[in-house]
């Protein structure tokens, strides 16, 4: 670029003299525009010179870039970009796009495997879905690792993931994560572990629910339970339905492998109890929780009405507190929103610094609110910048082994909640939309999977990449992104 070609008399970088740095800063341009989805033939070169302002600042490697990207005076585009050396460190400081809208929905373990019930497809590939296959024909389509290698798979793991939080780095355990979301007060030197309540017939371990007992039963459970337990330092905070957490704030240290208990469905307990330094105080707890819940009024009703009784807690996810950067200062989105029925992603989204909007008749089982949550979700892309919605039903459908449950749950996700937003988003221009499962939830097996989830994300600058339906034999063909973390930059154009 030449003086006579810069576009704002007023910017300093009218003062610059250097024209290597106006090559490399040319260069950059057409390098970042490429990575967030403008090709560069697109938007050829730098003719786009009418519309795009630019300035060095005093660093000299750094400019600050805006561009009318419509030509229209509306669709503003600014980034801050490091060309120092363009090639291998091309750092994107800060994006904005004025009126952009994130929308981010996961059903949960809805990513499985092919199935014989289902004539060898997956429940996905089954289930009528058009609006999910719209998101994949309009976009890019591929899958992504969203468990790293080392950790159990699971929600609090894979979520942390999709957000672009590298769990290496940032998990501490599950349990801190619900206790965010419940905002219990923790020092670092504090545990937190989730203690279920949990189904245990003959020493095996049948369910990791209770049946999907209710909030009221276990709070009348749990709150019983610690009556019983003497430990200083303990203390139980009740959730959702079977999800509870104990605190502890005493002396003792832990050093401990434990079980998550949706892992050993249909195992011996007694191979998967509570190992290392500090167990003997959980595995205590447990046997006291047998005690206390043996022949409860809760449990004889439960039993007589054919709902699986409590038997007991069972305790694990254990960790300190996490110390993980707000979303905003990380990836330059300032207003996100959180839609869930667990407490898992409510914490995760305290954790974040967003806002956890609730939704009346929203719960993490099929009898869920689907459409109330997918109104919710569409009204609180008007407010946000960011919108994530989480469904748990598929997974929960998944460890019950219920496919049939499992299909119309995706269905009515489909329906009620991917549909309107899809709607919604297009009711604007300037959006983007990903839809992904946090990890796959194998019928088969009852338990979470190891395979990279498949995602699919369309929107401004996202061209469409051939794929015709959201289904995970179509997704190994597509995009491989194999550190899930690194999913997040790309969604946001980051
Ligand atoms: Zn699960």
């Amino acid at each position: 670029m030449t003086r006579s070609e810069k576009t704002n008399p007023n910017s300093r970088s009218d003062t610059r003299e250097t024209s290597e740095d106006d090559c490399a800063l040319s260069k950059a341009v057409c390098v970042y525009l490429a990575r967030v989805g403008f090709p560069a033939k697109q938007w050829p070169g730098m003719k786009l010179r009418p519309n795009v302002k630019m300035k060095s600042d005093e660093t000299r490697n750094r400019c600050f870039l805006e561009m009318n990207l419509l030509g229209d005076g509306r669709h503003v585009f600014a980034a801050a970009i490091d060309y120092s050396d363009v090639e291998s460190k091309l750092l994107v400081r800060r994006t904005r796009m004025p009126d952009m809208k994130y929308a981010i929905l996961i059903p949960d373990g809805a990513a499985d495997d092919p199935l014989p019930e289902l004539d060898n497809r997956t429940p996905l590939e089954a289930a009528n879905t058009p609006n999910m296959d719209e998101v994949a024909r309009l976009g890019v389509l591929g899958t992504a690792r969203t468990v790293p290698d080392g950790f159990e798979s699971g929600s609090d793991v894979a979520t942390m993931s999709l957000l672009g939080y590298d769990p290496a780095k940032y998990h501490t355990g599950r349990a801190p994560l619900e206790a965010a979301a419940q905002k219990i007060p923790l020092a670092p030197t504090d545990w937190v572990f989730r203690c279920n309540l949990v189904t245990v017939i003959d020493g095996i371990m049948k369910d990791h629910s209770a049946g999907g007992i209710s909030d009221a039963d276990a709070r009348t459970m749990i709150h019983d339970l610690e009556r019983a337990v003497q430990v200083p330092g303990l203390e139980f905070h009740t959730g959702v339905s079977y999800r509870n957490l104990l605190v502890y704030r005493g002396s003792e240290n832990f050093e401990l492998a434990t079980r998550p208990p949706h892992e050993i469905l249909d195992e011996m307990v007694s191979r998967h109890l509570p190992k290392g330094i500090g167990s003997d105080m959980l595995q205590s707890i447990m046997q006291h929780s047998q005690r206390v819940f043996a022949g409860h009024d809760v449990n004889r009703v439960r039993t007589a009405t054919g709902h699986n009784p409590a038997t007991q807690v069972w305790l694990w996810g254990q960790g300190h507190p996490p110390a993980i950067p707000k979303f905003a200062d990380r990836f330059g989105v300032n207003h996100g929103a959180m839609i869930t029925g667990v407490d898992l992603l409510r914490g995760l989204a305290v954790l974040l610094g967003w806002d956890v909007v609730e939704v009346p008749g929203m719960t993490s089982f099929h009898d869920t609110d689907y459409a109330g949550q997918g109104r919710a979700t569409c009204a609180a892309l008007d407010r946000f910048d960011i919108v994530v919605s989480h469904i748990e039903s598929p997974d929960e459908a998944s460890h019950q082994a219920d496919w049939k449950t499992k299909v119309a749950a995706i269905e009515a996700i489909d329906e009620h909640v991917v549909g309107p937003v899809l709607d919604k988003l297009r009711s604007g221009d300037q959006w983007r939309l990903l839809v992904l499962p946090d990890h796959p939830t194998n019928i088969a097996t009852r338990r979470h999977g190891y395979a990279p989830t498949l995602f699919a994300m369309c929107g401004i600058g996202l061209a469409p990449g051939g794929s015709t339906a959201y289904s995970e034999a179509q997704a190994v063909r597509g995009q491989t992104i194999s550190e899930g973390h690194e999913l997040m930059a790309a969604f946001l154009g980051k």
